[in-house]
């Protein structure tokens, strides 16, 4: 049914993948597919931020974000499925779009938004590759 799948996860937001990782999985087995799981470190090099950070500061974030990541993989994803981490940084939802394209990823499993943020039903990044990103998009409730 599908090859390759992209999953993307806030390290930070257990929500993201609380059901969606799950999902992914399923699906993978299903097709069978390729799972790629995705984090965004997201872009802090800005004036004033820039210059106040040790040389090595995105070397390092990049390295502990790959680090949580493949524990979560070792956790969370059963060995049968093919699984590939990916660490970058960057627009968050440009990223996930770029991504996706790159891999070429033929479906996204996405978390829709935070539990607690429950006045609106997509977040902004869900809303935006949706509505954006030219692949499919699974928006796991
Ligand atoms: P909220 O602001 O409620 O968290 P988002 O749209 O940011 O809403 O989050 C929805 C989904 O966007 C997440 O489940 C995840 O799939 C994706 N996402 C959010 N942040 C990141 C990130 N840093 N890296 C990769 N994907 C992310």
């Amino acid at each position: 049914m599908f090859k390759e799948i992209l999953l993307p996860i806030d390290l930070d937001e257990p929500s993201s993948w609380a059901k969606a990782l799950p999902t992914a999985v399923e699906l993978c087995r299903a097709s069978p597919a390729r799972l790629h799981i995705l984090t965004v470190v997201p872009e802090f090099r800005r004036p004033g931020v820039i210059e106040v950070l040790p040389n090595d500061y995105e070397r390092r974030v990049l390295a502990e974000a790959n680090r949580r990541l493949n524990v979560l993989i070792e956790e969370k994803v059963p060995p049968a499925v093919p699984t590939r981490p990916i660490v970058a940084t960057g627009t968050i939802y440009k990223v996930i779009i770029d991504t996706a394209d790159g891999i070429p990823a033929d479906l996204i499993v996405m978390a829709s938004h935070r539990p607690e943020l429950s006045d609106y039903l997509l977040g902004p990044n869900a809303a935006r590759v949706v509505r954006h990103s030219s692949r499919s998009v699974m928006v796991v409730r």
